[in-house]
């Protein structure tokens, strides 16, 4: 903790997983020998740099710049890239450290990292957008590549800013290659990598409640934060499984729909024109709008899907979402109950499916994209989709077989953070001490 002094969100994020690997180590007292938990808890660089450019108004703009490359075991560094006013080093690490985990349990070879920066996409024009991604890319590129480090998209960073990465990267390196997942589909990416988190987050939510208490998504009433990319197209497969979406958010608000959300409108509002969530109520006057993100939890619901940003559901809400009577919880963003939200979900038999195996699904899309960019072959969709919907399935066995192993039956926090650490741990005893 000393040497990460006052990183707050990644000391979260080392604290939880640690916790689930006491019953590791009780059982292979040798492991800690092995020094694989204090290397695991360190990346393995850690890049910081200034990213400078000019606005419409000819203004010289600088923000600052990350990519933390914190484990490469099992395969190629490969992680998201946020553009977010609220991106510090700190959210870096936590993200990157998570992503090594969740890499691990998609049973795909890559490594795990993370990047992004302080700059804020919102309000900004296209040339300026364009402007920023062409800087950060300019020294980004000296530190990625196909067979070292993979970025993708995460929140801000999308087809749009994906493209003009891209295409900066290629001009600089002069190399055609599969540097960067959630590219377009004319050049290197993958049918389904858009829907891929929200799908993925369905499937693995369908099979939870399939095996822990014999039941299935269809029929449920679902509220689901955010109305980004992974609460569009989980609502989409929520709903194509019969389950009845009546809630998403931005970070102004949320909308409540009683009859279920019209995803055609919220699509036109979020992916065409760009606007606000609170806009859904101008097409659809039976809706409510409230302002403030946190009450969107006490809207009584059956399974709950937060898929915003970190610590958007504290143990507050958790109370609330219980006395709505909610049966399962899984998380679509990174993080997003606070540790004593978890707790006390746990606590109530409710079923919970941690982020690193619950949205699992991007990051496994965009390994897929980089074996297509690899054999130059493009599968379909159905191919895609068909992959995506056994990997979850792998990753909800994977995790709920290491929780009965290691003495706590069902309880998937643990067993994904057990299934994931071994393998990487594994590979990283294997390659030596100094690796
Ligand atoms: P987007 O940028 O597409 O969407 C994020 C959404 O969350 C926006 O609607 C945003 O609203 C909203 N939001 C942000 N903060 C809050 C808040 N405090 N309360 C309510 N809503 C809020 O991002 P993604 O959908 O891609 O990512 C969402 C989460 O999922 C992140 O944690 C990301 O790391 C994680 N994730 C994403 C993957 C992917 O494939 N896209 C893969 C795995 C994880 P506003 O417009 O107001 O900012």
């Amino acid at each position: 903790a000393a040497r990460n002094k006052g990183e707050t969100e990644f000391l979260q994020a080392v604290g939880e997983v640690l916790e689930s690997l006491e019953p590791v180590v009780e059982q292979n007292p040798d492991i800690i020998k092995t020094g694989v938990i204090d290397r695991i808890v360190e990346p393995e660089r850690f890049i910081q740099f200034r990213v400078s450019w000019v606005d419409d108004a000819g203004n010289v703009r600088v923000n600052r710049g990350f990519r933390v490359q914190f484990n490469s075991a099992i395969g190629p560094y490969k992680g998201g890239l946020r553009l977010h006013p609220s991106v510090t080093g700190s959210v870096i690490k936590f993200l990157g450290f998570e992503q090594t985990f969740k890499n691990s349990l998609t049973g795909l070879p890559m490594g795990g990292g993370k990047g992004g920066s302080d700059f804020d996409p919102k309000g900004k024009s296209d040339a300026e957008v364009m402007r920023f991604c062409q800087s950060f890319m300019t020294e980004l590129c000296k530190h990625i590549g196909a067979d070292t480090d993979v970025p993708a998209g995460d929140i801000g960073v999308g087809a749009r800013e994906i493209g003009y990465m891209y295409g900066q990267y290629k001009r600089l390196r002069n190399e055609f290659t599969g540097v960067l997942t959630g590219k377009g589909l004319t050049f290197g990416g993958s049918l389904g990598r858009t829907q891929a988190t929200g799908y993925g987050l369905l499937y693995l939510t369908e099979e939870m409640l399939r095996c822990m208490k014999n039941d299935s998504v269809a029929g449920k009433t679902v509220v689901i934060s955010g109305s980004g990319n992974v609460a569009i197209y989980a609502t989409e497969k929520a709903q194509q499984l019969g389950a009845k979406v009546v809630a998403l958010s931005d970070s102004d608000g949320y909308i409540h729909d009683p009859d279920g959300i019209k995803l055609d409108i919220v699509k036109d509002i979020k992916e065409v024109r760009r606007a606000r969530i609170k806009e859904y109520v101008q097409s659809v006057p039976t809706a409510t709008y409230t302002e403030g993100c946190t009450g969107i939890w006490s809207i009584p619901c059956d399974v709950a899907l937060p898929c915003a940003t970190q610590n958007e559901l504290d143990g507050a809400s958790a109370d609330k979402l219980i006395q709505g009577g909610v049966t399962a919880v899984a998380e679509g963003a990174n993080m997003p109950c606070t540790p004593e939200a978890v707790e006390k979900l746990q606590a109530a038999g409710i079923l919970f499916a941690p982020a690193k195996a619950a949205n699992a699904g991007g990051v496994a899309v965009s390994g897929l994209e980089m074996s297509q960019n690899s054999l130059r072959y493009g599968w379909t969709f159905e191919e895609v989709d068909s992959k995506l919907h056994d990997i979850m399935l792998g990753i909800f066995h994977a995790a709920y077989d290491a929780s009965e192993k290691y003495g706590s039956a069902g309880n998937l926090v643990m067993g994904a953070n057990i299934a994931g650490f071994l393998k990487v741990a594994e590979a990283m005893i294997a390659q030596g001490v100094a690796y």
